[in-house]
């Protein structure tokens, strides 16, 4: 049965996607540095998509992702993390005859991968929903900003493919519990980012199978005791309020860290609480990363309605993302100066 979906109204050119993965024998799967849910999701997704087409494709990712991702991980083909498996994966990217890249706009984000996978003579395709993707790379790129996540993008092209036809149950539960992940985190569990289509999208998998209670569990109820106390103790000593600039906003320091036993995607929301206090409209994450293998300061940043903290990340913070939810970095400056720093930008931002 071809359902008659509104959100066909995502029109993507599958043509010559079909022609891509037919003539595709070793497929690499990548998505960015320090990968989030719809980094994974979306890899995953299109891995059990191949799969389903007898294609071999390895998963591969810069940095290691967050333990409650950790389910996502196909058990007979585990996500190679080039942070740890550096050799192996840039044999991978040697041997790839088609790249797929997902859920990021510039190679760069895939950190010390970005070379190989730019000298790489493989066909190259982009399926991805930041603003302003680089396209020269890329043979094909798939690129919307209309949609809430890479998974969503991903879900409407692969139900636009010949061999789905726009019928949900020609997807694998494994592919759609991962489209569904990546649509949930990227959406902070449909409160943001979120269009009819997505709605359209989470109405077809949880049809097609999907356990939404299950998934919500794994993600946003798996974090450790020592977690809470962090939250706890970073907003009530180190959270900051700008009332003038409707803004607010939170230091991590490595020391507190270390204290409440800290591990990867333990940060993951901690963003979004300034943004429950009335009026604020702004909110940054400022997280301590200096050890021996990185020294910098991971910034995180959302926003609410026409605040674009895109383009703040970009002015000021060396990174970018999406109007409501960027990153970038900032180097050469200690956790200590940054509340000076923070403040002296968002109200030279503001004045612009
Ligand atoms: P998060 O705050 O969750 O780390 O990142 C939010 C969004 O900002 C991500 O979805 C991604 O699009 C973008 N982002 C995060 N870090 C960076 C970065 O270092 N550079 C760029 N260009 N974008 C980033
Ligand atoms: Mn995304």
């Amino acid at each position: 049965m071809i359902k008659n979906l509104l959100s066909v109204k995502i029109q993507i050119n599958t043509a010559y996607l079909e022609e891509i993965i037919s003539n595709c024998k070793n497929g690499l799967i990548v998505s960015h540095f320090n990968p989030d849910g719809d980094a994974v999701g979306s890899i995953v997704a299109f891995y059990y998509y191949l799969k389903g087409r007898d294609i071999d494709a390895k998963l591969v990712l810069p940095s290691g992702y967050p333990d409650f991702l950790s389910f996502l991980d196909p058990k007979e083909e585990k996500i190679k993390i080039s942070f740890f498996q550096k050799k192996e994966v840039l044999s991978l990217i040697k041997s790839a005859d088609t790249i797929f890249c997902l859920d990021f706009n510039k190679l760069s984000r895939t950190e010390d991968l970005e070379e190989e996978i730019r000298n790489s003579t493989a066909v190259k395709v982009l399926i991805d929903h930041h603003p302003v993707p680089e396209v020269e790379p890329f043979s094909m790129v798939i690129s919307r900003t209309d949609v809430s996540s890479a998974s969503e993008l991903l879900f409407w092209t692969l139900m636009s493919m010949p061999d789905i036809a726009g019928n949900i149950n020609n997807i694998s539960i494994e592919c759609a519990q991962a489209l569904y992940v990546g649509m949930m985190t990227d959406t902070n569990n449909f409160s943001n980012s979120v269009f009819p289509s997505t709605f359209e999208m989470a109405s077809e998998l949880i049809g097609r199978g999907v356990d939404k209670n299950q998934l919500q569990e794994y993600v946003f109820n798996s974090y450790s005791y020592s977690r809470m106390k962090l939250m706890g103790h970073i907003l009530k000593d180190n959270m900051y309020v700008l009332e003038n600039q409707k803004a607010a906003y939170i230091i991590l320091r490595d020391r507190d860290k270390k204290e409440y036993n800290f591990s990867p995607g333990d940060t993951e929301g901690f963003v979004n609480l300034p943004l429950s206090i009335k009026g604020i409209m702004v909110s940054a994450l400022f997280t301590e990363n200096i050890n021996e293998e990185t020294s910098f300061i991971r910034v995180s940043l959302r926003s609410k309605g026409d605040w674009n903290v895109n383009l703040f990340a970009n002015g000021y913070f060396n990174g970018g993302g999406h109007t409501n939810a960027s990153g970038g970095r900032l180097y050469d400056i200690s956790i200590e100066k940054v509340p000076e720093y923070f403040e002296k930008a968002i109200k030279e931002y503001l004045k612009k």
